[in-house]
């Protein structure tokens, strides 16, 4: 999942205005920026199935950065840094956006998120055999979070009034056809290399087109 987890971020602009859309991405985002990290490290592991064209989802083996216990100790860093810079109210906000990745990962990966380690439990309710209706829910996510952050914050001139929509509307459009019509990923270091690049990109562009937005009263 990708845009559904930027729409949570998007409606926790309202539960914690000082805190920028940049680091509010990057918290329900961190799972996967971890993940692509210890993929480069070669500490876990993607594979692309022989059946992608079909299936459009990959298999991974991520127990340190989606597994539950490691997404509560990522939640926990996220509050002690949220804590350390805004106060105990943006850490926890901070802490929840990380958290819902669990979550949100939960409904569409196949049962393949261990609880802890390696060969726990795994879990998954597997939404992406039903590809449609997983893109549905997705979109569905960043449309709420997207209305919530334009209720709860102002702009004025055509950049601060429609930037953000314009941004997250081709970056729905390149995910959603991404998945559904893209060919297999050539290698997974390549693979890897790219998200980083994407996520970085889609962090800073949110920030900046963020700080032309203002919340009132804060
Ligand atoms: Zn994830």
């Amino acid at each position: 999942m990708f845009i559904g987890h930027l729409g949570v971020g998007l409606a926790l602009k309202k539960a914690e205005p000082r805190l920028s859309l940049g680091w509010l991405f990057l918290a329900v985002m961190l799972p996967d920026v971890v993940l692509w990290l210890f993929v480069l490290a070669g500490v876990e592991s993607v594979r692309i199935p022989a059946d992608y064209a079909t299936r459009h989802y990959l298999a991974f083996v991520f127990p340190y950065s989606h597994g539950l216990v490691a997404v509560i100790g990522w939640s926990v860093l996220a509050y002690l840094a949220g804590k350390m810079t805004h106060g105990v109210h943006a850490g926890g906000v901070l802490a929840l956006g990380v958290f819902s990745h669990f979550v949100l990962d939960w409904l569409v990966h196949p049962p393949e998120l261990p609880l802890a380690g390696e060969h726990t439990l795994m879990v998954g309710l597997g939404l992406w055999d039903r590809l449609p209706l997983a893109l549905l829910l997705e979109a569905g996510l960043l449309a709420g979070g997207a209305w919530l952050y334009y209720r709860s914050t102002r702009g004025e001139g055509f950049g601060a009034r429609y930037g953000l929509g314009i941004f997250l509307g081709l970056l729905a459009a390149f995910v959603i056809g991404g998945q559904l019509f893209a060919p297999p990923p050539p290698s997974v270091a390549q693979l890897a290399g790219s998200s980083l690049g994407f996520l970085a990109l889609t962090f800073a562009l949110a920030a900046w087109l963020d700080c032309r937005r203002r919340t009132p009263g804060v």
